[in-house]
């Protein structure tokens, strides 16, 4: 019986032995399983790599795959993924955010054979800035109601699956990763455990607002077409209005005579700039999905791979 343990490392030198430290103890606590520590290493700028070899020269647990630029997490966790061989595998951060001490329990749920994943969820966002706990609810909320799959707010990509999970996740193999959705749309039995919200224990976070804001797009539009369907329906209902519009003048200058109406000229302008807004938002919409279509199409690997340890034992 074999537990994989993956963890993406972006610039974590710092945060990593902390880390090895609590799943070596979690390992100690569980001496009827075997395990294997798969760090990979997105990229760093620090010395997160040297640290990640050392680790491995010492401990033949650790396997390692080294990116040769940053690929981003989504990738990271899929080459960790490629790469598992256990028979459960978990997911968790490098910083300790996802608490390494939840695995004892996140393993007895399967071997139970209650759920083929464990998934964390955070109940409390403490310690986080009040403007992104308030735009990541508003898009969770958001992502709910335009797709079929339910992703849950305060979900975390730490989880453990059943080896049918991890193979049904490789499977889904486009470029642009959006994990949350893909976990949730893979379907199987869920269990969710619950905890408070952990500060990370050194370093600081690689999201920005920004990047934040980009994943969630990112989400939105792997996850469903209906922003297509807004430009549409917007698109029409302009339509109609300015036929309305039209046939109002119309019949104000042929059965009424009215013709002096110089004075409409701010109106037009107002309503001719509106138009032209949504015309380009139509258009950005779907730059964003046919944007997509292109990158999908060039079937670019997800990563690229650097350098592997040679733990194959
Ligand atoms: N990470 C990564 N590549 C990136 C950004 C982040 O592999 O481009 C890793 C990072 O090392 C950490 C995890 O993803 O293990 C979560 O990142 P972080 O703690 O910065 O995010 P937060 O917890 O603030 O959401
Ligand atoms: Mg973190």
């Amino acid at each position: 019986m074999l537990i994989s343990l993956i963890v993406p490392c972006y610039n974590e030198e710092e945060a990593l032995p902390y880390l090895y430290k609590a799943i070596s103890d979690v390992r100690a606590s569980m001496s009827d399983r075997n395990f294997e520590f798969i760090f990979v290493n997105d990229g760093s700028k620090d010395n997160t790599s040297g640290v990640i070899k050392k680790l491995a020269s010492e401990d033949k647990d650790v396997r390692y795959v080294l990116f040769s630029r940053n690929f981003g997490k989504e990738a990271a966790m899929y080459a960790g993924l490629e790469k598992s061989r256990g028979d459960y595998v978990a997911i968790m951060d490098a910083d300790m955010q996802d608490p390494p001490a939840l695995i004892p329990e996140m393993v007895s749920i399967l071997d139970s054979d209650e759920a083929d994943i464990v998934a964390a969820r955070r109940v409390t966002r403490k310690g986080e800035p009040k403007i992104r706990s308030f735009f990541a609810r508003r898009f969770y909320k958001l992502i709910n109601r335009m797709t079929e799959v339910e992703i849950a707010d305060g979900a975390r990509d730490f989880r453990l699956m059943k080896r049918c999970v991890v193979d049904a996740i490789i499977s889904v193999s486009e470029r642009q990763r959006f994990s949350k959705g893909i976990f949730a749309w893979v379907g199987f039995r869920t269990r969710w455990i619950e905890h408070e919200n952990v500060e990370r224990v050194a370093g600081e976070t690689k999201w920005s607002f920004w990047k934040l804001f980009k994943y969630a797009v990112d989400g939105i539009v792997a996850f469903t077409t209906a922003p297509l369907r807004l430009a549409t329906y917007s698109g029409l209902f302009f339509a109609l209005l300015a036929f309305g519009y039209l046939v109002y003048y119309f019949v104000r200058a042929v059965i009424l005579r009215i013709y002096n109406d110089v004075p409409g000229y701010p109106s037009l302008l107002c309503f001719i700039l509106f138009i032209g807004g949504l015309i380009l938002m139509a258009l950005g919409i779907l730059g964003e999905y046919i944007g997509r279509t292109f990158i999908e199409s060039k079937q670019r690997p997800i990563y690229i791979k650097a350098e592997e340890d040679n733990n194959n034992n």
